[in-house]
């Protein structure tokens, strides 16, 4: 199939989602210190001011709003060959997990992911008598420059002492060895070890993202808190397979000679570390500066994105770092050139995580 450029140069689309006060907060009386200029994809902070592409207020705005105006363009990219990213990027406590929908709660129906999935299966649907779908999905964590398989089919929890008989994160299983990211000649990243599903229903993509979402918040490596400290990756992979009739009317008869087509895309939805390690430097605010516990994924996103974003930069053919950690490697072939981008920067509302949410501001205000 003739892959056409995206309509609209849309590299990096960066929205802020910015969610209500919760309880924690308004028990110890926070006061709302971020503002949405009406009218505007404006939020104010003190005396800055910043401009985005979206701004979902928390005084409730629909959770179909974002999904259409940020995922809908790229699920449709899929279909049409395009791969996309879907990041969520904030402190820990700003809502990443509620947005993407990869918790393990009923907020996870109005995630992002669950929409997707929803959209994905209805236009299958109306699609699958001319063509041929295979569906895949994986779901990993990226946790100190590890790649750990969320779907692994023979770890279990090894904290599950009840037997329950729950999957659990997986551990290294000894002899396993590690998954790696690699490339091929023809610049596709590939991750060689991990659990790749094999789909065929809204059903069956929900089990794949119920399991890894258990996995990674019940684990038995679930030290602390690593769940804040990694990355987690949910991967929808789409083949499709269309047989065209090459026939021309203007030939008369029909043979009935075909043409095979096959397109392939992914659709990665990240559920960033927290972003609370992730200091900028001083004035220039070029480079992010790697602080004692810098988490290496977001200095190299923050980067990679910034590179993306300069569009003098790109069409001299700037070097964008992709290699500077496994999360831009992983993502090398679905950030930049024909593939599409969203991040959505994710901020609490309240006085006390001022400081956080202005970081968060700045990075995302650098994505564009
Ligand atoms: P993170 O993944 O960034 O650490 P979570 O998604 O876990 O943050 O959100 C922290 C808390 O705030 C959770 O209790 C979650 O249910 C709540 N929350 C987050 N976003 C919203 C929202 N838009 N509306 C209501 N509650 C939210
Ligand atoms: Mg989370």
């Amino acid at each position: 199939m003739e892959s056409t450029p995206p309509p609209d140069d849309c590299s990096v689309k960066v929205a802020v989602h910015i969610r209500p006060l919760i309880g924690d907060e308004r028990i110890q009386g926070c006061q709302d210190c971020v503002t949405v200029v009406t009218g505007k994809p404006q939020v104010q902070i003190g005396s800055h001011s910043f401009t985005f592409d979206h701004v979902y207020g928390s005084s409730g705005s629909p959770s179909t709003e974002m999904y259409e105006e940020c995922a809908a363009p790229l699920v449709d990219g899929l279909f049409q060959g395009y791969n996309a990213t879907v990041l969520a990027y904030g402190q820990t406590g700003s809502g990443k997990t509620y947005t993407m929908g990869t918790g393990c709660g009923d907020s996870s129906q109005t995630g992002i992911i669950p929409q997707v999935m929803n959209a994905l299966f209805t236009k299958i649907e109306t699609l699958k008598q001319q063509i041929e779908f295979q569906i895949h999905v994986s779901f990993i964590e990226i946790h100190k420059e590890e790649v750990q398989d969320l779907l692994d089919p023979c770890t279990v929890n090894k904290s599950d002492t009840n037997n329950t008989g729950h999957v659990g994160k997986v551990a290294h299983v000894p002899g396993k060895p590690p998954i790696q990211i690699r490339e091929t000649s023809n610049g596709v990243i590939t991750l060689a070890g991990s659990t790749e599903v094999s789909v065929s229903t809204l059903k069956e993509m929900a089990a794949c993202l119920d399991q890894g979402s258990v996995s990674r918040a019940t684990g038995s490596t679930n030290m602390n808190n690593q769940s804040s400290r990694s990355h987690a990756i949910f991967t929808i992979t789409v083949e499709q397979m269309r047989k065209i009739n090459t026939d021309s009317p203007e030939n008369g008869a029909y043979n009935g000679s075909l043409k095979e087509e096959y397109l392939c895309a992914k659709l990665h939805l990240v559920d960033l570390a927290g972003s609370e390690r992730a200091k900028r430097t001083g004035s220039d605010g070029l480079r992010f500066k790697e602080g004692v516990h810098i988490n290496k994924g977001l200095l190299a996103l923050g980067n990679v994105i910034s590179a993306l974003g300069d569009e003098k930069k790109r069409k001299d053919g700037a070097h964008v770092p992709y290699r500077d950690s496994k999360l831009t490697r992983l993502l090398q072939d679905s950030l930049g050139g024909n593939s599409r981008t969203v991040m959505i920067a994710c901020i609490s509302p309240a006085d006390i995580n001022a400081e956080e949410t202005l970081n968060t501001l700045k990075y995302a205000n650098r994505a564009r």
